[in-house]
């Protein structure tokens, strides 16, 4: 179902996504504004306010990206770098989940932001970004990565679409705090942030032959083909009027979807679709950290008990299991003795099924996956 805007007040759309296509332009788009969610997924953590707002700005990334595709499973964007902020974590599960969480060295945050240095492309560093479309475990993983090299999440998603996928692409983020100030009671604030994806999609096969060609051996950074794309007068207009958004109308309540696409595309037609909803929610559960904490052997088990217990602390939401590790040696040895001795302590093809190697890997010791060897396994003491 689609609608042809209106000028007008239209009631905001806060933790979902907005489809649009403008005709008149050979584009097509998404609008995402995220506020509980995103106050839900930053509350969970006590991270200091410069990686709230980075995380945020990847998770109304991730929001736009991992809507548009079409499949069942999850989408996750993750940056490794060698900035403060080693890792950010989005994890999109189809069709509405999202969660998120963050590494980081807290004082070379802070020392970064008290030097001026808070932009994200400061905070992140030199690494990459990989986005991995996992759906499930027999189907392989997708993975497209592109160097972060001192470029914002908006650079390196332009040039993720520019060489993976050949899309001329424009994404804005925001992230802000709204202040709220109920008589007689503290000051509450609360995060939130708004994102808007533009893709050239014409149908014409005049316009599209461009992208029929390889970009060869290119060299990195350089977009070949886009010199010939940018010059289409359709394309440009698009681009144009999405650079000229500005933070406030992505993280400002009172301005829904829907008027700031009038704004920008009302005399091209613009048409919205069915709106998609997002929520915060983990998909950690006590059954899957059992059954992760079963892949480990004896020895390594006892390595991780702390007072008789076993603790793991889920690192997206900061939910804490208790196990007691004789609960998974007595029934260890139940198995040895049905089993005639080979079942127990068998990593053989786990540490290879784990994302070790040479993409970057998720803090996924809760989903049941064995964090690779080169994780210092943060979610378990
Ligand atoms: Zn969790």
């Amino acid at each position: 179902m689609t609608d042809q805007l209106a000028a007008g007040p239209v009631a905001a759309g806060d933790d979902s996504v907005l489809p649009f296509q403008v005709e008149g332009l050979d584009a097509r788009g998404r609008v995402v504004h995220l506020g509980a969610a995103l106050d839900t997924i930053i509350g969970r953590h006590d991270y200091p306010p410069a990686v709230s707002r980075l995380l945020g700005e990847a998770v109304a990334l991730t929001a736009l990206l991992g809507t548009s595709l079409k499949f069942e499973g999850r989408f996750i964007v993750q940056t490794q770098s060698d900035g403060p902020v080693h890792m950010l974590v989005v994890d999109f599960e189809t069709p509405d989940r999202l969660r998120a969480c963050a590494r980081f060295d807290r004082e070379a945050v802070l020392a970064s932001v008290a030097a001026g240095m808070d932009r994200p492309e400061d905070l992140l560093g030199k690494g990459h970004l990989a986005m991995t479309v996992d759906q499930g475990q027999y189907t392989s993983r997708y993975q497209g990565v592109v160097p972060l090299d001192g470029r914002s999440l908006e650079d390196a998603a332009h040039q993720y679409f520019a060489q993976s996928e050949q899309i001329p692409t424009r994404v804005r983020l925001a992230v802000g705090e709204l202040v709220t100030r109920d008589p007689g009671h503290e000051p509450r604030r609360e995060w939130r942030a708004g994102g808007i994806l533009v893709q050239f999609l014409p149908e014409s096969e005049d316009r599209v032959r461009v992208r029929d060609l390889h970009p060869g051996d290119a060299p990195d950074g350089s977009d070949p083909f886009a010199d010939q794309v940018e010059d289409d007068d359709a394309w440009t207009e698009a681009r144009v009027l999405v650079e000229t958004v500005e933070d406030v109308e992505l993280t400002d309540p009172a301005v829904s979807a829907e008027s700031l696409l009038f704004r920008l595309f009302h005399e091209r037609g613009v048409r919205v679709f069915d709106r998609q909803p997002l929520q915060e929610r983990c998909r950690c559960s006590r059954e899957r950290i059992d059954d992760m904490l079963r892949t480990f052997t004896p020895e390594e088990r006892r390595d991780m008990t702390v007072d008789a217990r076993i603790t793991v602390t889920c690192e997206f939401c900061s939910t804490v299991y208790d196990f007691d590790p004789t609960d998974f040696d007595a029934a260890e040895e139940n198995n040895v003795a049905a089993d005639d001795g080979s079942a127990g302590g068998d990593l053989s093809g786990v540490d290879t099924a784990a994302e070790g190697g040479a993409g970057p890997t998720a803090p996924d010791a809760t989903d049941g996956d064995r964090t690779s060897p080169e994780d210092d396994e943060p979610t378990v003491r």
